[in-house]
């Protein structure tokens, strides 16, 4: 796993340094509008701590690191109204996840019918 590089841009937003469209943040996390939404929902969840990825996050984070995101995560899906209908949740990790921020985030897409997973099988 590479090391987390302090200069990537959710480490610049958790430090105030470049701007977000905010919709929510407590101790654990911090949520904001994709800047290029897919769906009519959109929001980015990031952790306050420094991890990679999922992986490392998982790995390394505390169980109340862990547990406050998660919560924070399933808040922000019901602020939006978004279990009734349904949503989805991602983690791209790493290069076959397609990840391009190495600062672990969760997408929640929702507000309409997203399709199936993935348009490419394997
Ligand atoms: P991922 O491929 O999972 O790493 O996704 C990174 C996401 O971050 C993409 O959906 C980008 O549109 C989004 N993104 C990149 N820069 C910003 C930014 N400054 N504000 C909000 N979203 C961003």
């Amino acid at each position: 796993m590479s090391p987390y590089d302090e200069n990537n841009i959710f480490a610049k937003i958790l430090r105030g340094e470049i701007p977000c469209d905010k919709v929510y943040e407590d101790d654990y996390a911090l949520a904001f509008n994709d800047i290029s939404p897919q769906a009519p929902v959109h929001i980015l969840v990031i952790p306050k701590g420094s991890y990679v990825s999922i992986d490392d996050f998982g790995a390394n984070a505390s169980d109340g690191e862990i547990s406050g995101f998660y919560r924070a995560v399933a808040n922000i899906a019901r602020e939006k109204q978004l279990p009734d209908g349904g949503f989805r949740v991602i983690a791209n990790t790493g290069l076959n996840g397609g990840q391009e921020v190495p600062h672990f985030h969760v997408h929640i897409l929702g507000g309409t019918a997203l399709g199936p997973m993935l348009t490419k099988a394997a």
